[in-house]
């Protein structure tokens, strides 16, 4: 190794060998080879190469072919990271322009260009599958149920809404539009738009070209259909423990009387545009509603949870309360 620290000078065919027998011969520390001279590792290489855990201590100084060996797997190494880091921008710009997509796509429609529009859309759900990995048409609502994503959900689910009717323009597109339905009828009960949707689809299920799909998607809804309009959209959702009360109350209390029944259908034929209309509402304003929510909730629990004491009552407090 005393050979080794002479080799440090820049021009190491020059340096004496000062131990050695054989003149003008050094070892290269890296390979152990006999060689004529030693090549400087420079520092910004060395970082270079301690990236990659199979090379541990390159040494300052190594041979013409060490050194050009060290070269490619620097190069290697910088290209493959360059790959990913390209290939994670281009993920980002794809994330940032979705927004941008959605946008053209509902200018495009507004101008009936259908075939663009809908070009643009499907190119928005292939950059959610991407940054979600997954493959095309396996976006399920679970991907977007924290609450930072809730807002995207209702993004999809207009989208497939916007392909829905763009697809009813000719029985040619009839498997689209079928795609499009079968994956709105998964996202939709989970956003504020269900019931402005569950309106136009059970109008379109009578007028529409390929009024059978709009059936299907009605049918497929109707399963897990929140029927809390009102509280359903005050509350962005379906699942949060005030409308589980008030919904207990109307399937265990006013459905087992006639007039709690005619209350609920009346109920129903008011509240979608109620609903419709609190979902434009100011937050300040659905607040408020809220609060009046849980405190009618609380009132009914006590009746859901004992129903043949509320059954003796009159029908007009039932209304009331169904509000
Ligand atoms: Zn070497």
């Amino acid at each position: 190794m005393a050979g080794a620290d002479t080799s440090l000078q820049p021009s190491p065919k020059k340096a004496p060998s000062p131990k050695g027998d054989e003149e003008g011969v050094i070892v290269c520390p890296y390979c152990g080879d006999n060689v004529p001279s030693l090549v400087p590792v420079a520092a910004g290489m060395k970082i270079g190469l301690q990236e990659n855990a199979q090379l541990s201590a390159v040494p300052d100084t190594v041979c013409a072919g060490c050194y050009s060996i060290l070269t490619k797997m620097v190069s290697k190494g910088a290209a493959l990271r360059a790959q990913q880091q390209a290939k994670e921008q281009n993920r980002l710009m794809l994330w940032r322009n979705r927004v941008n997509l959605v946008k053209k796509a509902k200018e495009l429609l507004a101008q009936k260009s259908y075939a663009e529009s809908a070009v643009q859309y499907e190119k928005y759900l292939r950059v959610l599958e991407l940054v979600y990995d997954k493959k095309p048409g396996e976006l399920s609502p679970e991907l977007f149920a924290s609450g930072s994503r809730q807002q995207e959900m209702t993004v999809v689910a207009s989208v497939y809404w916007d392909l829905m009717r763009i697809y009813d323009q000719s029985p040619r597109y009839k498997d689209r539009q079928m795609t499009a339905a079968k994956k709105l009828a998964e996202f939709a009960r989970f956003t504020p738009i269900f019931p402005h949707i569950m309106r136009k689809a059970e109008g379109l299920s009578r007028t529409g070209k390929n009024a059978d799909v709009y059936r299907f998607f009605v049918k497929a809804s109707n399963k897990n259909r929140p029927r809390c309009f009102i509280a359903t959209a005050a509350f962005d959702g379906y699942e949060s423990p005030t409308v589980t009360d008030l919904r207990q109350f109307r399937d265990r209390v006013l459905r087992r009387s006639r007039c709690g029944r005619i209350a609920t259908r009346l109920y129903y034929r008011v509240s979608p545009r109620l609903a419709g209309w609190i979902d434009r509402a100011p937050s300040p304003l659905r607040a408020v509603l809220r609060q009046a929510l849980r405190f009618v909730a609380a009132l009914t629990r006590p009746l859901a949870s004992s129903p043949r004491s509320f059954q003796e009552k009159p029908a007009i407090k039932r209304r009331e309360n169904s509000q």
